[in-house]
């Protein structure tokens, strides 16, 4: 059997896991699209609501979904990308 070459091993540039392009699909990448962030939830981007007896300081989460878990999966799927594709 041929070893197709196109199929190698790749390491994707957003979620660090490594894959192959042949089975590299819409939605094999699950990554968050922005940092993880330390700051406060800003007005326009809050996803919860303080309590009177919150202190407002800032919160680590991350800046596409506030998810405050920084193991938290993925918020955008897309298609994985490798550092040899020009995006
Ligand atoms: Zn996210
Ligand atoms: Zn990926």
């Amino acid at each position: 059997m041929e070893i197709e070459k196109r199929d190698k091993k790749k390491v994707c540039k957003r979620c660090k896991e490594s894959f192959s392009p042949s089975t590299n699909t819409p939605s094999s990448c699950r990554f968050h699209p922005s940092f993880f962030v330390c700051r406060r939830h800003d007005d326009q981007k809050r996803y919860y609501e303080l309590g009177p007896d919150d202190p407002p300081y800032a919160a680590k989460f991350y800046d596409c979904c506030g998810a405050e878990d920084p193991e938290a999966s993925g918020c955008t799927t897309s298609s994985h990308v490798s550092y040899d594709d020009d995006v």
